[in-house]
């Protein structure tokens, strides 16, 4: 049976925006590292990630990457090429735009420098990781991926901690490698995924001292893996393993779904949703006594420091109404702290996930 992934996720938007609590500045034990908590991943299949500066935001619009003030209004085009068009450029002109980039897959801030995965940059054909300073004048390849695969990554403590998949022989295989930016000389596996057909990180995220991940097979019958790194002995683990459809870290807890039920062709399921420790003990399953709007079929969309958001069924046959479609912004203890109706029509957030398989 083909398994439906139900989570359509919201966002970046709604968890550093909406919620300004995700992108408090955090701390970590270098004083000279600065990131936010937005930095730590958020890496998936899709999506267009937003990523914070101390200035504002950036983000990719098609192949150019632009800025946002803390206003969020007036984007400018990251490039410094006196009398460049960027994209109004014509098409074999376009790649000397310094905010131009093929196929970009993933985008960080880190202290005073983005960091960009991006394809086939005049002439490379692998996707590469460049080191970009904040105007878009400098530019420096500091990673080179295996041919044929976009690249995701998360910057932890002055590494980097990238997902690509490589193809070795038949086979193919996710590989987690990690390297100090400081010294990208020094590239280190610390991951390969076991014998799947159609291997695929789809997300990434570290919190503390563990990356945690969801490795999945799109082979026929879809299958996901939870596993957490100790990210000081690149130790591996699978993590919540009954729980085959995503995960959330909050501050103190991890909160995991279960598909219970799918059915391909009416687009319904049932899921059940359960509260780890952050060392991955079962620790008891929410009902809707706890957050009424799982009553109402809602899932998990995320987590943060504060607060759980959730949000109603918008597709399939148990959608419901468009005007009844909420997103919940959920206390820990159940108290409801915001409900905002969804948008309309298709979702058009800044997506901090993959949406339907
Ligand atoms: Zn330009």
């Amino acid at each position: 049976m083909q398994r439906i992934k139900s989570d359509l996720k919201l966002a970046v938007v709604l968890l550093c925006v909406f919620s300004l609590t995700a992108c408090e500045k955090s701390n970590n034990n270098e004083p000279e590292d600065e990131y936010s908590v937005c930095q730590m991943g958020f890496t998936y299949m899709s999506g267009n990630p937003m990523i914070e500066s101390p200035d504002g935001y950036y983000v990719f619009n098609g192949n150019f990457l632009n800025f946002y003030d803390k206003s969020l209004e007036n984007p400018i085009v990251v490039c410094s090429r006196p009398e460049c068009m960027h994209e109004n450029e014509p098409e074999d002109k376009r790649t000397e735009c310094n905010a131009f980039f093929g196929s970009q897959t993933d985008l960080k801030y880190y202290n005073g420098f983005l960091y960009i995965s991006a394809d086939a940059m005049k002439g490379d054909e692998a996707c590469s990781i460049y080191k970009v300073s904040l105007d878009g004048s400098e530019r420096e390849k500091i990673y080179t991926g295996a041919q044929g695969g976009g690249l995701q990554f998360v910057i932890y403590k002055g590494d980097i901690i990238v997902f690509e998949k490589q193809y070795k022989e038949d086979e193919v295989k996710a590989v987690l490698t990690r390297f100090p930016i400081r010294n990208p000389e020094e590239p280190n596996i610390i991951f390969e995924s076991h014998d799947l057909e159609d291997p695929y990180i789809n997300r990434l995220e570290y919190d503390g001292d563990f990356l945690y991940f969801e490795l999945s097979d799109y082979s026929e019958n879809i299958e996901n893996f939870n596993y957490r790194i100790d990210l000081k002995t690149n130790e591996a683990l699978l993590f919540c393993d009954e729980m085959d459809n995503g995960f959330e870290i909050g501050s103190d807890r991890v909160i995991a779904t279960k598909n219970i039920e799918s059915n391909s062709e009416n687009w319904t399921w049932v899921n059940e949703i359960y509260q780890y420790s952050k060392d991955g003990k079962k620790e008891k399953k929410l009902t809707e006594e706890d957050y009424p709007a799982l009553g109402r079929g809602a899932s998990v969309q995320g987590v943060d420091g504060q607060y759980i958001y959730m949000a109603d069924i918008n597709y399939g046959a148990n959608a419901l109404p468009e005007e009844e479609r909420y997103i919940y912004v959920y206390t820990y203890d159940g108290e409801e702290a915001a409900r905002v109706l969804q948008p309309g029509g298709t979702f058009n957030y800044i997506s901090r996930a993959a949406t339907t398989i």
